[in-house]
């Protein structure tokens, strides 16, 4: 049988725009699964991080955009700690997130992209996170308005929400990330 050589280049996988966002080298994974054994999320979710790096290297396909790892990574970074490869699975979930969000995936789990969208509002006002007003603007988006108001005055109380934002933060800089990375969403 005659093997016909194509000048066409390959279309980009998954894997090669991962790895572009990122900057991460997924290729140098080498399944010892010393992530999914440290993650705190992995007990609950369908995939595991290293399982995730396995797909990307098999190129399964855009179905690793639905897997709810991605949206239920709380980027802990144990992962990273523990890799001998030194692969931060952190920023890698970061880039899936943000390629299932430019492709309109419809793997999102309930609501933690309107979450992570008030998160980054609230960076991009603030040039830091302010939670108060990332609640208020994911309770705007949820219609939540009552759900866990309760916890406020304790959390309060204790010093973990604070009433006004940061005035520290170097607005310009952050600015000037928003206005490099416009695909930021
Ligand atoms: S710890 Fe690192 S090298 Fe080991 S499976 Fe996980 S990503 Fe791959
Ligand atoms: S950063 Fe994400 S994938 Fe890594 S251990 Fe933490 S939750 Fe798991």
């Amino acid at each position: 049988m005659a093997i016909v050589i194509s000048k066409q280049k390959n279309a980009e996988t998954l894997m090669d725009s991962v790895e572009n966002i990122s900057g991460i080298n997924i290729r140098g994974c080498l399944q010892c699964k010393k992530c999914s054994n440290g993650c705190p999320v992995a007990g609950i979710t369908r995939t595991g991080p290293a399982e995730t790096i396995r797909r990307l290297q098999l190129n399964t396909g855009d179905e690793l955009l639905e897997n709810d790892l991605v949206w239920m990574c709380v980027s802990c970074e144990t992962c990273f700690a523990r890799c001998p490869m030194k692969i931060d699975m952190a920023a890698v979930m970061d880039a899936l997130r943000h390629i299932a969000l430019q492709k309109k995936s419809k793997g999102h789990n309930g609501n933690v992209p309107l979450f992570n969208k008030s998160f980054l509002n609230t960076v991009r006002i603030f040039g830091r996170t302010y939670d108060l007003g990332m609640l208020a603007l994911y309770k705007i988006g949820t219609s939540s308005y009552l759900q866990d108001t309760d916890k406020f005055p304790m959390m309060l109380k204790k010093g973990k929400i604070a009433l006004l934002p940061s005035f520290k933060a170097d607005k310009k800089y952050i600015k000037r990330i928003f206005k490099n990375k416009k695909d930021i969403k």
